[in-house]
């Protein structure tokens, strides 16, 4: 039985008022959500998943920012951050473990058959998975294109590509064509012949003494993770990118790895089932800088 903790938000956006408080704690093992809510339906709406560590949410500006980026995107209200960071707070107090811990929060766009109802919002914490093995070992990914050129986001962005909406149906097929082809996890591609990011991380690579990533206007989402593996990159003077990156580059690649927030960061050990080099002493060093972070 899961121990998560479930608030649900009854005012998630800037600008809504009424009785009540903002935010309550309900019971996570018993249905909370109308079978008519366009999140449920369409996957219509969208989502943050953020690391607790310590009993802090790690990059928590950054995710919120990230979620408020999403809203404009999908024309959804703007979510109210105050808010949502105080439901996580009182989430956060509930937990029975809050040292290793993960945070999901949502904004749909409410009820198709009551508008006036307005956007749902909640937030579920809940213990992390175990990702030692992926983190000490490394992982092997596929590639696997994405069906689109490089340009998509300009030249057809109702697609919404960096956007962090509910609709990950693709992203969840893909890793399950990843587990038919013995790997973990995939990179996907364009048809064009570039690098974009994984269906739930960032990728970076290491090329000489500078680490690269796609950049966000590929239509990929902004990592957070990857931003506090540049951090850490730069700490130790190595120079860092954001370039279109070709798929030939990965052969010529140093190191590759992949970024999310709760995983952090893993390295990639071979690609389409050839082995790559895996630098697992530097991924140790800058996994400790991320669980080091304090905000
Ligand atoms: N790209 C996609 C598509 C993602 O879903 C995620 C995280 O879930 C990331 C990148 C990595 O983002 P972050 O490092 O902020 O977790």
């Amino acid at each position: 039985m899961s121990t998560g903790v479930l608030v649900m938000i009854d005012r998630p956006a800037l600008g809504q008022t009424g009785d009540g408080r903002a935010f309550r704690v309900a019971a996570a093992d018993s249905p909370q959500l109308r079978v008519t809510d366009l999140g449920a339906t369409r996957g219509d709406g969208i989502f943050e998943t953020a690391a607790i560590r310590n009993g802090r949410v790690q990059a928590s500006r950054e995710h919120l920012d990230r979620f408020a980026r999403s809203a404009a995107m999908l024309d959804l209200p703007t979510p109210d951050p105050d808010v949502y960071r105080a439901a996580i707070e009182l989430g956060i107090g509930l937990l029975p473990d809050a040292s290793d811990a993960s945070v999901k929060y949502v904004l749909t766009r409410g009820d198709e058959h009551d508008a006036a109802s307005g956007p749902t919002g909640w937030a579920f914490l809940d213990a992390s998975e175990d990702f030692s093995d992926a983190r000490d070992r490394g992982i092997g990914i596929v590639l696997l294109s994405r069906g689109y050129a490089l340009d998509v986001a300009e030249t057809a962005p109702w697609l919404l590509q960096g956007a962090k909406t509910l609709s990950y149906a693709v992203n969840k097929s893909a890793l399950r064509e990843a587990a038919r082809r013995g790997a973990e996890d995939v990179l996907f591609t364009t048809t064009d012949g570039y690098v974009l990011e994984g269906p739930t991380s960032s990728v970076v690579l290491r090329l000489g003494d500078e680490l690269v990533t796609t950049p966000p206007d590929a239509g990929v989402l902004p990592g957070t993770t990857q931003q506090g593996i540049f951090e850490y990159a730069q700490s130790l003077g190595l120079r860092t990118a954001f370039r279109d990156l070709r798929v030939e580059e990965i052969a010529h690649a140093d190191a590759l790895w992949l970024a999310s927030s709760v995983r952090l960061a893993v390295a990639v050990r071979a690609v389409d089932g050839q082995e790559r080099p895996a630098d697992l002493e530097l991924t140790r060093q800058i996994n400790e800088y991320l669980i080091s972070r304090t905000d």
